[in-house]
């Protein structure tokens, strides 16, 4: 049974939990709000070794190949590309799913400090599932409620992070052709505690939040800002690199322990469709960048190309080459990087307000912006990309060995 899994060997899926027979795993938080499978029940246990054989952590993860297609794409409605992250994709390969009396699955913000999968199924409730969401996303039951649609013959598009593409898949145990898996390019999931802490600090006066958003376009999609607007009017909003919880979120501060080591990420990928930003677009094209949202559209399956094909009408695009990908952006699906103060940020988070813990070990140090100003040099002279490969891959190879 899975009882023994170490914090650093699970991805959180739920899988486990949702395939016992006698339902005696549940789920508890860890330190920074991460979700776990535990044990409830151990007399109940009768030693199946289902959840041992589904889970996806347990399970040889191969990692090199490439997509079928690979697109810088974004859609060609400016609405539904402002109130997404990346380009808009997302909401038009769902929206087909649902002209179609089908059920979409992926994360919305139930309150400021919760987000969680959940089941739409009218084009009306599409915008809880629009936009990134930086904190771990509760799946509770849903694999169940995935299942069940499955079996009732509906359409189904189930999205969101890799390591819960593979728990959906490793759970459910066989193939459907009405299922359609869409997930991300991912960094990892940030802490729910942090983050909770973090919106305290924002909301000294406990003011009541009317909306959160985590990737806000007001100074582009390149430089996004977190945003949260009060009831009352006013609001927050900053830009990545001066707001503290999305500085620092970029630089591995306080991701999931998995998230270092995942393998699910990379390619190859189980879900038929992977999503992402296209940071390097003005490296294809300057012109085609309007820093308005750009998608990295990544084709895995024959099921993927057909969905794409129907929206295709409604994007711009440009095809892009596995070679060119590699070229300009060799580092999709590495490992994440660990924040050298992860585990003292961690430490203090009940002992010191959250705005003092990031600003003493979180911002960059004189070195870290000397460090910067080299690698800004080192880009503009086209020798970074490769160069900075083969440093992090050996970090990460370190990391994994020290874990
Ligand atoms: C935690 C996280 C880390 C990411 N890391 C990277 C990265 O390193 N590089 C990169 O290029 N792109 C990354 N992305 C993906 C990117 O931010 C966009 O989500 C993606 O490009 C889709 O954009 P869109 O405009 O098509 O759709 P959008 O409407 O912006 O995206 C909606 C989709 O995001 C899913 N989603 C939102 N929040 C979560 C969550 N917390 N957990 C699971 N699913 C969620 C929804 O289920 C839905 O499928 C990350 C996303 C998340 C949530
Ligand atoms: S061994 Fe079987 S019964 Fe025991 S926890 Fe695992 S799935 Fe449940
Ligand atoms: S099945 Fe998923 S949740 Fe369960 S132990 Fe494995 S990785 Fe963790
Ligand atoms: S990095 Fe891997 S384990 Fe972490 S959230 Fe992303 S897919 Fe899951």
């Amino acid at each position: 049974m899975i009882n023994n899994m170490k914090e650093n060997e699970c991805c959180g899926c739920t899988a486990c939990i949702n395939i016992c027979p006698v339902k005696c795993l549940g789920e508890y938080s860890n330190e920074l709000g991460f979700s776990y499978p535990i044990m409830n029940n151990k007399e109940d246990c009768i030693e199946c070794k289902l959840c041992e054989k589904v889970c996806p952590t347990l399970k040889e993860i191969k990692t090199k190949s490439e997509p079928i297609n690979s697109l810088c794409s974004y859609a060609k409605n400016n609405d539904i590309k402002s109130a997404s992250t990346s380009g808009g994709i997302f909401t038009l390969l769902a929206s087909k799913i649902l002209d179609e009396g089908g059920y979409v699955y992926g994360a919305a913000l139930i309150n400021p400090t919760l987000v969680k999968h959940i089941e739409v199924n009218s084009s009306e409730e599409l915008w809880k599932l629009q936009g990134s969401k930086y904190i771990e996303s509760k799946l509770e039951d849903i694999f169940l409620v995935v299942k069940d649609r499955l079996q009732e013959g509906k359409k189904v598009l189930f999205s969101g992070v890799p390591c819960q593409i593979y728990g959906l898949l490793s759970f459910l145990g066989k193939d459907y052709d009405n299922l359609i898996c869409i997930d991300l390019l991912c960094y990892g999931v940030p802490s729910p505690k942090v983050w909770s802490k973090y919106l305290n600090f924002i909301n000294k006066e406990n003011k009541n939040i009317k909306y959160v958003n985590f990737r806000d376009k007001t100074y582009g999609w390149k430089n996004y800002s977190l945003k949260v607007v009060f009831e009352d009017g006013s609001q927050y909003l900053k830009e990545k690199n001066k707001d503290l919880f999305l500085s620092t979120y970029s630089k591995g501060g306080y991701i999931k322990s998995y998230c270092y080591r995942c393998k699910m990420k990379g390619f190859p990928k189980k879900s038929d469709i992977t999503l992402g930003d296209f940071w390097e677009v003005d490296r294809v094209d300057s012109d085609f960048n309007d820093d308005k949202g750009m998608s990295a559209v990544f084709i895995n399956s024959a099921k993927g190309q057909n969905l794409y094909n129907e929206i295709i009408n409604e994007t711009n695009y440009l095809e892009i080459t596995a070679e060119r990908l590699d070229e300009i952006s060799p580092r999709i699906g590495a490992p994440s990087k660990l924040h050298k103060n992860r585990d003292i940020i961690i430490k203090e988070i009940d002992n010191m307000p959250i705005d003092v813990i990031l600003k003493k070990y979180a911002m960059p140090t004189r070195v870290d912006k000397v460090k910067n100003i080299i690698r800004i040099s080192l880009r503009k002279i086209g020798v970074w990309d490769g160069l900075n490969k083969i440093l992090e891959d050996k970090k990460a190879r370190r990391n994994i060995n020290e874990k």
